[in-house]
């Protein structure tokens, strides 16, 4: 295939696939939404329940985002070593959000900082956000589309501890954001924690775990023992959907983690709201591709 026919089929498929994205939820959150209506049994928490499905049935229908906060697009890449097209991305996603913008529509959420303005096209310096793992001696790209929303970003925060604090310092912190903030990103939410050596890895990490399919656990034991324990303590603080109370706070607790310093401990939090809007695709060489967090769906 032509290089320049290769970038506009992928910057096509892209458009189509961020567009989507903003109007319908990945399988496994459709799921867990479904499942943890029934463990609720206030006839409020049931009530919440209700509307995001009758608010997503709507989207579906009316072809429309599933929330007005269509948030700052960002797109984390595991980009084969060998994948043709490594040199046009930027451009490709660029082009690819300002289409999805016009076409969705998608509201507008890139303010140039110290300008204070908006683009009006969900472009800006350096958004698209872009994050890339390169993997050796493979030929195709697997990416994540996140829109990462205002209410559902404002519990985003991270702290270096000294290495004293341990991992009860961890979780104190983790439990300190959540109680803080964690009514403003509508929940349920899926919350993610990066704990390494210094801030920025535990951030990264911490948004990363919120890529990992709802019901997996950390591979290290103690790790996936950990998510189960915060996960248990942050549903008996009884947040509930949208924060009115209920059985439920989380649709889970995801921990990244990486070596650390002997001195520091960092740890950061990301949080997803109810309206986890993210995507998988993974397009070969070819150009044809497969979408992993929808399963069926053809753009
Ligand atoms: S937190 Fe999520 S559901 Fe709530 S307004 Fe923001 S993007 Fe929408």
């Amino acid at each position: 295939m032509h290089h320049d026919q290769a970038v506009a089929i992928m910057t096509d498929i892209m458009a189509k696939f961020t567009n989507y994205i903003g109007k319908h939820l990945p399988d496994d959150i459709m799921e867990t939404l479904g499942r943890l209506r029934a463990t609720e049994n206030s006839p409020l928490a049931k009530v919440v329940y209700d509307s995001m499905f009758e608010n997503l049935k709507k989207a579906d229908e009316l072809n429309r985002p599933c929330c007005q906060d269509t948030g700052v697009i960002q797109f984390f890449l595991k980009a084969g070593a060998d994948f043709p097209l490594l040199s046009d991305i930027r451009p490709i996603l660029d082009e690819a959000v300002r289409r999805a913008t016009q076409e969705a529509p998608l509201r507008h959420n890139a303010v140039e900082i110290f300008l204070e303005k908006n683009t009006g096209n969900n472009t800006g310096d350096r958004i698209p956000w872009i994050d890339w793992d390169i993997v050796p001696n493979d030929s195709g790209i697997t990416v994540e589309v996140y829109m990462a929303g205002g209410g559902c970003s404002l519990p985003g925060q991270g702290k270096t501890l000294m290495p004293a604090a341990g991992y009860e310092g961890v979780t104190q912190f983790v439990f300190d954001v959540m109680t803080s903030y964690g009514v403003n990103a509508c929940p349920p939410l899926l919350v993610g924690i990066g704990i390494g050596g210094s801030i920025e890895v535990a951030a990264n990490l911490s948004k990363k775990a919120l890529f990992r399919p709802i019901g997996s656990r950390n591979p290290d034991p103690r790790g996936s023992d950990m998510e189960i324990l915060i996960e248990k303590g942050l549903n008996e603080i009884g947040i509930g959907p949208q924060g009115l109370s209920g059985t439920n706070s989380v649709m889970g607790v995801h921990i990244e983690k990486a070596a650390r310093h002997p001195s520091t401990i960092s740890v950061a939090v990301s949080v997803g709201c109810w309206a986890h809007r993210r995507g998988t695709i993974h397009i070969n060489k070819d150009m044809s591709y497969e979408i992993l967090s929808h399963k069926g769906v053809i753009l």
